[in-house]
């Protein structure tokens, strides 16, 4: 399997998105460790998931929101596993509503979680991460266009990761390590439910007219993280249904 060996970190792994990519990592054949804030539960049951599928697993309690949590996440996973070779950045809030609405406490607490913890994951992780390591951050559609009012302070929080993106992969190139960006559509998990309030007139956004699934999601990132992507780096992979075209 493509990932025999190595050692994966998703944060926020406990639902949606991210259980999606930390199964799928471990099918691939990776040990995976992954985050939560709230939900023990949910990230306990992906961890036995995991191994009952034989690979190994970790569970961190880890708030994004808590600077000293990021960096603590990278490290007790390589405390536990020797390595680090797959950095999944996708723990994520949602915002939405008009920017009058925001009181300083709710933009901080969005660019802590959305662009600060990224940020400072990365940094802990880019002084594991050997050649052929993997830094990939879950950024949305978006940041690539924005389909009505309301998003200002979400968009603001996706649209950096582009840049940082780009400039990761400058900065880790010559270590052997790709930095990417994977930018779903409307995907069906509880931050955004496809039967919610929204869902019709987000689904009529892509050019496929429906929801993407987590998996679909998870099929990106296992590609980004596989040694065949190793010449794909500073990029963003768009799996939105073709909401950007
Ligand atoms: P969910 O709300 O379903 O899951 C969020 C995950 O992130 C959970 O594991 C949650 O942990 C964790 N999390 C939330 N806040 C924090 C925090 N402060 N610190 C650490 N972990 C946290 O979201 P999705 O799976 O839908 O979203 C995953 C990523 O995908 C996000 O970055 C989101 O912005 C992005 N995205 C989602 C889209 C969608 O339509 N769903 C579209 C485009 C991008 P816990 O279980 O403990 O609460």
């Amino acid at each position: 399997m493509s990932l025999d060996g190595k050692v994966a970190l998703v944060t926020g792994g406990s639902r949606g998105i991210g259980a999606a990519v930390a199964l799928r990592l471990a099918a691939d054949g990776a040990d995976v460790a992954l985050t939560y804030r709230d939900n023990a539960t949910a990230a306990t049951e992906v961890a036995e998931r995991i191994k009952a599928a034989g690979r190994r697993a970790l569970v961190i309690r880890a708030d994004g929101a808590d600077a000293a949590d990021c960096a603590k996440a990278v490290e007790e996973t390589v405390a536990e596993f020797g390595r680090l070779d797959v950095l999944v950045n996708n723990a994520g809030v949602g915002a939405v509503g008009p920017i009058g609405d925001f009181a300083l406490e709710d933009i901080d607490r969005v660019l802590a979680v959305n662009v600060r913890a990224p940020y400072l994951a990365a940094r802990a992780a880019a002084a594991h991460l050997g050649h052929g390591g993997r830094l990939i951050t879950i950024g949305s559609c978006v940041a690539d266009r924005v389909p009505g009012p309301g998003m200002s302070l979400y968009a603001l929080s996706k649209t950096a990761m582009i840049g940082l993106t780009k400039a990761l992969a400058r900065e880790l190139g010559a270590n052997g390590v790709t930095v990417n960006l994977v930018q779903p559509g409307p995907t069906d998990t509880a931050m955004n439910p496809a039967d919610g309030p929204y869902a019709a007139e987000q689904a009529s956004l892509t050019a496929v007219g429906r929801y993407g699934t987590p998996d679909e999601i998870a099929s990106a990132v296992s590609f980004l993280a596989a040694e065949s992507s190793r010449y794909v780096t500073g990029t963003t992979l768009s799996v939105d249904g073709g909401h950007a075209a």
